[in-house]
Parts: structure tokens; C-alpha cells; sequence
């Protein structure tokens, strides 16, 4: 039963579910405030010894964050999330409250790049080992994660999108005790739950469809109560990248549309790619979709291409009326980075360099704009750019 739950509540009808507080209020009010008083001494002091556990302090509890945390986690049918102020936060967060000298990480290659970053610029500075390995690796190599602490995945993978057969990778991780982490920014719940192949954490940049608005930078990890409760405790607090309550409810404003919106993305990006399959100027689509691997329902609109020889990138680019120019995706609007200016970014040391990217390639981010106005945009440009 894809999209529902055990009660039969379809991820649709858990976002709608009105807040409802005494007001009868459909959202949760903004709770802008960075603490949160005792009504006596016997309250605060059962508050400080943890026997309750109400609001105390913004940097880590509020609660406008906790109604969003609450969504999340039902959407990923998890027991507990927490939210953090990026993606990048949630990323950092999560893997230091789990790793610690000495240990080791298998990473899978053309990961986000700035997730790079943090393994090669951050990680391997304090003695933490991160090994890069192909999707095929990860399924078929039994003993891959033999003495890895944690395997850090993204299926599809960023900018190329190979996906991963979650549960032939947890499988593999369940044997040698490894800790399985995934970014699933790119099909959020409403396509893939990961942990329902028995992944342990999931991340997200919450920046992208989970806001869906291009308007908030944002990040939440969802997982068990124990591994959430652990990154509360240690990360969260100690270094600090809270999620504030306004963005926690731009996210909660967000994640009532996701389902919609996600089902018009893919709609979207359907209709790209059968058109893009007969045009010769495009040699190879890489847009993983429902069934592609187990667990995946759905594509999002996020997609690349390879374009032949004769195709003038610039000239496309600059063509395209409808689609801007830029980074970040899952957004309103629909946008094309050339991997050429995006493997520039930010120099040295880039996963899409070291592991490779063709040149030809331009990854689109189908936005919610009329779909044959799309097309009709981008196929012209197309021609253009290739005359
Ligand atoms: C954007 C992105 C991130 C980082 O998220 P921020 O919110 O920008 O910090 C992480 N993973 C993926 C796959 C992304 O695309």
C-alpha cells in the first residue's frame, strides 16, 4: 500500500491535518522567542532535572520547530526528527554526533558536493577515513562495509542520479553493523522512505522540495527515538545550527502542498522526458523514476542530460526564456546549471570532478510552470542551439 500508512492515512491527508490548537487555528502560530518561563519553582526545577520536557530554550526546542519535526517524522513514518537551520547543519550534525577518530566512512561517489567537502576539508583532518565507491559497489560487494562505522548514501546520487537498491545496501550494512545514512532530498517521502528499507537516518536540505518555495535554507534528520535523541544531545545543543521557528513554519506551509506539488514535478518531467527521448541533440537521460529500484514510487523533477557534439550549451542556456540560470532545485521555478559552470564551484576540491562528469551534461529542475509552455521553451532553444 504505497503512500499509506498502517491506519491506511495517506501522506496527503497526514499534511492536511489542521494543527488545531484552542483557537482552531489550521497553523501553528510562530513562537518567536528564544525562551520559554517556568510558573514556579517546582516546574522549573522538574523541567531542568528532565522529569518534563516543555519548551526551555530556542537553540534546542520550540515549538513551531516541534510541530514541524512532528510532520516530518510522520512522513517518513519515523519516531522522531529534528530540525536544523541547512541541509549542510543536518549533514554535519549527524555525522559527528556518530563518528569519532579512527572510525571509517563509505560514501557514495558524486554525492553533493559541498557533503564532499565536509568529508575531505573537515572529516579527514580529524582522523575520520571516508572511501568513495560506485552504486554497484554498495549492492553487490558483500563486504564492502566490513569495519566502515557509516555508509553515507544518496539514491539517486546528485547531478548524475544513479540510484541505490536501498535494501540490498542494508542488508549488506545489517552484517557488519554499519550505520546507513541517506539524503533523500531529491524524492523526498512522497517518492522513496528509506527508512522502510531499512536505512537508519535520513537527511534532508529541506531548502528544496520540502519548502518547494525557494525561499528558506533548511535542513531535518529523521530517525529513531535513540539516534535523535543522541544528535539532540550532543550536536543539536553544543553546536548550534537550530532550525528558527519562522523558517520551521514557512517548511510546515511547505510540506501541506509537497504531495501536489511533487505529483506535478514528475507529471512535468514525464513529458520532458518522452519528448527529450526522440530528439537527436540528446544522447542519454539520466531521470531515475518509480520502480527504477525498489522502494522508489516516483521521480521528482530534478533531471540531467547528455547533449551531442553540435549543441552550443551557452547558446541553449541563454536561449530559454522560461528557465533561469543557477544553483539549488525543487523549487516553483524551473531552472538548467551546465555541469561545466557548476563543477566550477567553489574550485579545488568538487565530488563531480574527482569522480567525473561529462562536460555535454545540464541538469534541469522542472518547476511547476504549465508544462507544454515548458517544452515548447526548451525545445526551442534546443534547436537554436544546435543550428
Ligand atoms: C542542496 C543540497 C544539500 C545541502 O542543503 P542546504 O540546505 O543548501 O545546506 C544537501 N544535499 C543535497 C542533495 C542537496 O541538493
Amino acid at each position: 500500500m504505497n503512500g499509506t500508512d498502517a491506519m491506511g492515512v495517506s501522506l496527503d491527508t497526514l499534511m492536511g491535518t489542521a494543527y488545531g490548537d484552542a483557537a482552531g487555528s489550521v497553523m501553528p502560530p510562530i513562537y518567536q522567542s528564544s525562551l520559554f518561563t517556568f510558573g514556579s519553582y517546582q516546574e522549573f526545577e522538574d523541567r531542568m532535572a528532565g522529569r518534563t520536557d516543555t519548551a526551555l530554550y530556542t537553540r534546542v526546542q520550540n515549538p513551531t520547530v516541534a510541530a514541524f519535526e512532528a510532520m516530518m517524522a510522520k512522513a517518513e513514518r519515523a519516531e522522531a526528527a529534528v530540525g536544523f537551520a541547512s541541509g549542510m547543519a543536518a549533514i554535519s550534525s549527524t555525522l559527528l554526533a556518530f563518528l569519532k577518530p579512527g572510525d571509517r566512512v563509505a560514501c557514495v561517489e558524486h554525492v553533493y558536493p559541498d557533503a564532499y567537502r565536509f568529508f575531505e576539508r573537515m572529516l579527514r583532518p580529524f582522523g575520520i577515513d571516508v572511501s568513495y565507491h560506485p552504486v554497484e559497489a554498495f549492492e553487490d560487494e558483500a563486504d564492502l562495509l566490513r569495519d566502515v562505522t557509516l555508509a553515507y548514501l544518496e539514491s539517486p546520487s546528485s547531478v548524475v542520479f544513479r540510484p541505490l537498491n536501498l535494501a540490498k545496501v542494508t542488508a549488506h550494512a545489517r552484517r557488519h553493523g554499519a550505520l546507513t545514512v541517506i539524503d533523500n532530498s531529491w524524492a523526498t517521502p512522497v517518492f522513496q522512505r528509506p527508512l522502510e528499507s531499512g536505512v537508519d537516518i535520513v537527511i534532508h536540505s529541506a531548502s528544496k522540495y520540502i519548502s518547494g518555495h525557494s525561499d528558506t535554507v533548511a535542513g531535518v534528520v529523521v530517525s529513531s527515538q535513540a539516534h535523535i535523541a543522541k544528535i539532540r544531545d550532543l550536536t543539536l545543543p553544543l553546536l548550534g545550527a537550530k532550525l528558527a521557528p519562522f523558517e520551521a513554519w514557512l517548511l510546515i506551509r511547505g510540506l501541506r502542498t509537497l504531495g501536489a506539488r511533487m505529483r506535478q514535478h514528475e507529471a512535468s518531467a514525464q513529458l520532458f522526458i518522452d519528448r527529450l527521448a526522440t530528439r537527436p541533440e540528446v544522447l542519454k537521460i539520466n531521470a531515475p523514476g518509480a520502480n527504477t529500484v525498489p522502494g522508489l514510487t516516483g521521480r521528482s523533477g530534478l533531471l540531467s542530460m547528455e547533449l551531442a557534439h553540435g549543441v552550443d550549451i551557452r547558446r541553449l542556456a541563454d536561449g530559454l526564456k522560461l528557465f533561469s540560470l543557477g544553483v539549488s532545485w525543487g523549487g516553483f521555478e524551473s531552472l538548467i546549471l551546465p555541469a561545466e559552470v557548476g563543477l566550477r564551484q567553489a574550485g579545488e576540491q568538487n565530488s563531480m570532478q574527482r569522480f567525473g562528469v561529462p562536460a555535454n551534461l545540464v541538469r534541469l529542475s522542472i518547476g511547476l510552470e504549465e508544462a507544454e509552455e515548458l517544452w515548447a521553451d526548451f525545445a526551442a532553444a534546443l534547436t537554436e542551439s544546435a543550428a
